[in-house]
């Protein structure tokens, strides 16, 4: 039955360029709100940058794509899907980062998934830059560690940086193996490409058997095929979604710190989520949009197209009847 409380505000009612913009137009929850036990699917805002290497700005990422996810409609165009229909979904607000305190920071991300967890709310987060992924990962593998499916033109595998032990957003991935929260034989990293350092994150990989596949092979081997390989590599268990906007091709989505040049058009970057149908995705983010270097907010459009694309994967996966 449908939750009309949980319904996003229609374009056909108030025209998308009017109210205060939430994620998808969706009903904003703070998580003492007498609703909040009810949510499935809850967007969280995670306006933060500490790990970022070179180009800043992606702290300012989560309002952008907040104000034009207000364009997304209720109904897939291929599945006809109407996710917001079949699952409670809310935005849920941002959590509070401290700007210049990136431990404190970490800690205050991973208790804030923590308590979803806890409430049973598959969160989709928005980014901030790829660091963010660590507490949630954090947060959400006390049980055990997850799959992965990851979309980006690095590995994020990298050791540290500036010769100390500082967490990156270079090096997410590699610490949570590290950790044992996530499966590295359920790991599969695609679109990896641009001009290296050395192969300290190729070496790494290796190492602990996570399938790398560049955008050479993707595109050589085309989408389909190349995704159910994926699918074969993540299999039935609890996965997380792991979207870098730069897998995308910079002529199109120019608004994030580290582009490479040489991905997929717009469309590609919808279709490899959707591929991703029929994954046990528990969580997911969308991370690296950067305002400040794409002001006209086109990135930040693809960003929110995508996460639509992310929500619907999700709420077939939460429907379906675990065994
Ligand atoms: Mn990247
Ligand atoms: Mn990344």
């Amino acid at each position: 039955m449908v939750d009309r409380f949980f319904q996003p505000v229609s374009g056909m009612d108030l025209p998308r360029f009017a109210g205060v913009p939430s994620f998808m137009r969706l009903p904003h929850l703070g998580m003492d709100h007498p609703r909040i036990g009810d949510v499935q699917i809850g967007f969280v805002g995670l306006p933060w940058d500490g790990g970022v290497t070179n180009r800043s700005g992606a702290r300012h990422g989560a309002r952008q794509i907040r104000d034009l996810s207000t364009m997304v409609r209720a109904q897939h165009p291929v599945t006809g899907l109407r996710p917001f229909e079949a699952v409670n979904c809310a935005d849920l607000g941002d959590v509070n980062p401290n700007p210049v305190d990136n431990g404190d920071t970490l800690r205050r991300f991973q208790d804030h998934f923590a308590g979803l967890r806890a409430r049973g709310i598959r969160p989709i987060a928005v980014g901030g830059d790829h660091l963010c992924t660590l507490p949630i990962l954090r947060a959400l593998a006390a049980d055990g560690p997850l799959g992965l499916v990851h979309f980006d033109s690095h590995t994020d595998l990298f050791p540290p940086y500036f010769g100390g032990s500082a967490l990156t957003h270079g090096n997410p991935f590699r610490v949570a193996v590290e950790e044992g929260l996530l499966d590295p034989g359920r790991m599969v990293q695609i679109g990896i490409r641009g001009t290296m350092y050395d192969s300290a994150d190729r070496d790494f990989a290796r190492d602990h058997g996570i399938r790398i596949v560049t955008i050479e092979e993707m595109f050589d081997r085309g989408i389909p095929d190349v995704m159910a390989e994926a699918r074969e590599i993540v299999g039935s268990g609890p996965a997380y979604l792991s979207y870098d906007i730069d897998f995308v091709d910079p002529s199109v989505a120019p608004g994030t710190g580290t582009p490479e040049w040489g991905g997929p058009n717009a469309y590609d970057a919808m279709c490899v989520v959707r591929e991703c149908r029929g994954l046990n995705i528990v969580a997911a983010d969308l991370v690296e949009v950067s305002p400040p270097l794409d002001p006209t907010g086109g990135t930040a459009w693809l960003a929110a197209s995508l996460l639509f694309e992310i929500l619907c994967v999700m709420v077939e996966a939460e429907r379906k009847p675990t065994t």
